[in-house]
């Protein structure tokens, strides 16, 4: 079978290509997040695209760089960046989100409400190697807490979300599920150039 070639530089671009080419056949949520993972999934196969001013760690808190945002804003596109012990707020999304570890291994765990109202961890966390994908939304689960699953070092993962996600008013809870308004932003000004030169695949025949 043969297969495409993408050199390193224009990963991040073939990707937006791909998720801007799915959302234009306006599919089922059902039918896009898989299609979306199998994408990210191809996108974090290779750790040798990222520019190096996305993936800086802060010593305080974790970063999350905006990497391209669609410019109608359907979707976007951030690296997290994760120094040793740091980890999220419990917090939702309102939008499906896909987060695919690069580099490193993240932990995710779910929460959702009990019959009492309170928002409790739901399910064992969800360690995540890098090369791996996650899947968030309000229909399969939307709440959770990520962190950086080394203790020693920096983990770098991509996530991908249905809307500008750091203009997005949203929540983060409190112990007991208290929910506080939250609109994340980015740690970044610029934003890479990706879009320089053709865009060239090629298939490779002798795979
Ligand atoms: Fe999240």
């Amino acid at each position: 079978m043969s297969k495409l070639i993408i050199q390193p530089e224009q990963r991040l671009r073939h990707f937006v290509h791909q998720v801007g080419a799915l959302l234009d056949t306006q599919p089922a949520e059902a039918q896009l997040l898989p299609a979306v993972a199998r994408a990210l999934a191809a996108l974090v196969a290779h750790d040798d695209w990222l520019p190096d001013e996305y993936a800086v760690p802060d010593p305080q808190r974790y970063r999350q760089y905006l990497l391209h945002a669609d410019t109608c804003e359907r979707f976007s596109v951030v690296s997290f960046v994760w120094g040793p012990g740091q980890f999220t707020p419990v917090h939702n999304h309102t939008v499906w989100g896909a987060v695919g570890v690069l580099r490193g291994a993240e932990t995710a765990q779910a929460f959702g409400r009990g019959g009492d109202g309170q928002l409790r961890a739901s399910g064992q966390p969800k360690r995540l190697e890098a090369g791996e994908v996650d899947l968030v939304s309000p229909s399969i689960g939307d709440v959770h807490q990520v962190s950086n699953a080394l203790a020693g070092g920096v983990s770098v993962s991509i996530h991908v979300y249905g809307g500008n996600i750091g203009a997005i008013a949203r929540s983060t809870f409190e112990p007991g599920g208290a929910a506080k308004p939250f609109i994340s932003g980015y740690s970044n000004t610029h934003l890479p150039n990706i879009w320089a030169g053709p865009l060239t695949l090629q298939q490779d025949v002798s795979a």
